[in-house]
């Protein structure tokens, strides 16, 4: 559940969720719930506290008012300099990925007051992880993004995904119905 103090904060899966279609993170936020359910873990000294086995850390929340950025790092390797590790479905990934892990890499920067420039995307399809590096692109892109949603509103509904193939495996789908709307676009 996002907290009062985080609704203005947006949340680093959404960046992902923007990037593979706008229109999604549209019905995404203004007509269902996402269940977020974050433990809150904020300042230097809960970072102590955080469960730690063989240089692993689970579940690491974070935000940052400057960034306009909330989310949790689901797992982060490392004894004197941490890495997140973003862990996905699927045997490939993708820009949208990439700059979701970017967010987290800035927010973990922002915290720990040191630069974090290096991140890994763990794929379960193939049991591989990639080491990413964070380059002025990602951030800018992170930025961009952020502001972007930040911008969003109910009256403003972003046109459909590029990509048709997106559609056919998209949530959203039912509230979005871009066969259907695309086809009263025709013949109106
Ligand atoms: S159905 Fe397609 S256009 Fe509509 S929200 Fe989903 S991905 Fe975007």
């Amino acid at each position: 559940m996002t907290t009062e103090n985080d609704s203005n904060l947006v949340n680093v899966s959404d960046l992902n969720q923007y990037l593979y279609c706008p229109r999604r993170l549209y019905y995404l936020m203004f007509y269902q719930t996402q269940g977020l359910n974050f433990p809150l873990a904020e300042g230097r000294s809960k970072h102590e506290n955080q469960s730690r086995r063989g240089g692993w850390y689970r579940e690491m929340y974070l935000r940052s008012e400057k960034l306009h950025l909330h989310g949790k790092i689901d797992l982060l390797e490392g004894k004197t300099t941490l890495t997140p590790v973003e862990r996905k479905h699927g045997n490939s990934y993708f820009e949208n990925d990439e700059v979701q892990l970017a967010a987290y890499c800035m927010l973990l920067e922002d915290y720990l007051e040191e630069p974090v420039r290096m991140g890994y995307l763990y794929l379960f399809g193939t049991n591989e992880r990639y080491a990413i590096t964070i380059t002025d692109w990602h951030c800018e892109k992170v930025i961009e993004v952020t502001q972007a949603i930040r911008s969003m509103n109910l009256d403003s509904i972003p046109d459909f995904a590029d990509n048709p193939n997106k559609c056919k495996k998209c949530s959203t789908v039912q509230y979005c119905l871009p066969v259907e709307t695309k086809l009263l676009e025709k013949i109106t």
